[in-house]
């Protein structure tokens, strides 16, 4: 499958509205970084090939255009909060044909019923709501095409959310802590992507030091770095990966980066 980083920033997005730091202004094109979202597609370039979103945040559109989307089969949620989720409205081109599922945990179905109530009321006809098929995951996980989707939960502070495992790719955007439970089903993995929000510590996001340490554990054939602020420019990042001499490659994520998980 082929994976595709649609945006690798943090809640506010980077540059930050009104900042004038180092990273916002800088002129290299991997320190612009749109709200954090991935989009995963299978081998076969076709109508059957699978096309899967993981999160809509405030610029899908955007990211939607810039990687050519043409169609999806399904979008998984992490969570609901707004930087992961605002930009739903925005998939209603793709909806004309069918509903497009919207995988959640059960308290995030809720949460996303009532954030978009006007597109399950009955008040607007006429082509105007996107029509989003709202589905509980099951623990379980389902498939998808040829893809089979694991469902992991992790901490993101006190708030349990979802880290997604797709086939043997990880995407852990928002993570404080990984569960021992979920830890085991972390192994054998190709390529994890993991939240590393800045150098320092945060109360609901891993530090760069902290993901390095789950790295160290999990052991994938490569990691990624994602849900980054305005700390640090990507070069900075790479550094940091490269000092940490861990035992597999390292990289910081950027915007349109695309790679093959096998
Ligand atoms: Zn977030
Ligand atoms: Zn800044
Ligand atoms: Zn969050």
């Amino acid at each position: 499958m082929r994976v595709r980083f649609l945006g690798t920033g943090t809640s506010h997005g980077v540059p930050v509205l009104g900042c004038a730091c180092p990273v916002c202004t800088s002129t290299d094109p991997r320190d612009r970084r749109y709200r954090t979202s991935l989009l995963i597609r299978g081998d076969r370039d076709d109508a059957a090939g699978e096309s899967i979103l993981v999160d809509a945040g405030p610029e899908f559109r955007l990211q939607g255009l810039a990687a050519g989307l043409q169609r999806l089969d399904a979008v998984l949620i992490t969570h609901a909060h707004a930087d992961h989720v605002h930009g739903l409205d925005d998939v209603r081109p793709l909806t004309r044909g069918n509903p497009l599922a919207i995988w959640a945990s059960e308290a995030d179905v809720a949460e996303l019923r009532l954030r978009f109530s006007y597109a399950f009321g009955s008040g607007q006809i006429g082509g105007g709501k996107p029509r989003l098929d709202l589905q509980v995951i099951p623990a379980g996980g389902i498939r998808i095409g040829r893809l089979d989707i694991l469902p992991i939960p992790i901490m993101h502070g006190a708030r349990l959310v979802y880290g997604y495992r797709i086939d043997r790719l990880a995407y852990l955007t928002d993570c404080s802590h990984i569960p021992p439970a979920s830890m085991a089903l972390l192994e054998g993995l190709d390529t994890l992507i993991l939240d590393a929000l800045r150098p320092r510590e945060h109360p609901t996001h891993l530090s760069t030091e902290q993901a390095f340490a789950l790295g160290r554990k999990l052991m994938p054939g490569r990691m990624f770095l994602t849900h980054l602020c305005h700390d640090q420019t990507h070069a900075q990042l790479e550094g940091l990966c490269t000092a940490s001499a861990l035992p597999f490659p390292v990289a910081p994520g950027y915007d349109g980066l695309e790679f093959e998980v096998q």
